[in-house]
């Protein structure tokens, strides 16, 4: 049973069908990347399994529970955490002060506290007292992680984390990820960046126009594949 589970998703901005029965699948420790181009859905999939938008019943699993009918924070009382696109830190409060918001929701005790997030990104613990929209995106990116980290989540979604960052800066993000599975995460991650989604993640799903298009191991889509099923053409 796979741990957190989408089954025929739907998803509406009033009128506006944004979401056509999306079906996807996280397995305990696994890395899933979404990937697909401006508009597809991607971020409306995961705002819907994390109860910032409505969905219909039996249409989101976790752990063997159906959620989607749960407000966010009950969802983030059990395990799940987005880091949201856009980063949304809080401007008023020091890097510290956004971290420890994280506790707020789920304060189980696990590998993550202040100590193991500024072991994880050493930079966020020389900034600590610094507002946090003071730092660079990159850094702000990291706290932001660390914000998830910081509630001990089974899940972590991750919406376009690289968005507007120097390749270094991506590649230093996800240096951290290893170790973020090691501690018993599973992720999501969505990405406009194809290649960084083959090589963080153990299966890939393609979305266009809010339907997933193809999914599969980095090891069997080829460039062609992928390409098709982003964009519809071949
Ligand atoms: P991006 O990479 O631009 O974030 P995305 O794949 O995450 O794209 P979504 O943001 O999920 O796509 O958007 C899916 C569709 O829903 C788009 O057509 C978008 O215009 C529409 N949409 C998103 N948010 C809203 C909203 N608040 N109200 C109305 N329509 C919306």
């Amino acid at each position: 049973m796979a741990l957190l589970e989408t089954k025929n998703l739907t998803a509406r901005y009033g009128d506006f069908q944004a979401l056509f029965g999306v079906d996807i699948a996280l397995d305990q420790g696994e890395t899933i990347a979404i990937i697909g181009a401006n508009g597809a859905g991607k971020t409306t999939l995961m705002r819907s399994i994390a109860g910032i938008l409505a969905n219909l019943p039996d249409a989101v699993l976790f752990d063997g529970a159906e959620i989607g009918a749960l407000p966010a924070p009950d969802i983030v009382a059990r395990g799940i955490a987005m880091v949201p696109e856009g980063r949304k830190l809080f401007p008023s409060l020091s890097v510290e002060e956004n971290l420890l918001i994280g506790r707020y929701g789920r304060a189980v005790e696990g590998y993550w506290r202040l100590d193991t997030v500024y072991d994880l990104f050493p930079i966020l613990k020389e900034r600590r007292h610094n507002p946090g929209t003071a730092l660079s995106g990159g850094q702000q990116q990291m706290v932001a992680i660390g914000r998830a980290l910081m509630s001990n989540p089974r899940v972590l979604l991750c919406d376009e984390i690289s968005l507007g960052l120097a390749p270094v800066v991506i590649r230093d993000i996800y240096a951290a990820f290893p170790r973020i599975r090691q501690a018993g995460a599973s992720i999501v991650v969505v990405e406009q960046d194809i290649g960084q989604a083959l090589k963080v993640a153990d299966r890939v799903y393609c979305m266009m126009e809010g339907r997933i298009t193809l999914s599969g191991t980095p090891a069997v889509l080829t460039r062609e594949k992928i390409h098709g099923a982003y964009f519809g053409v071949a």
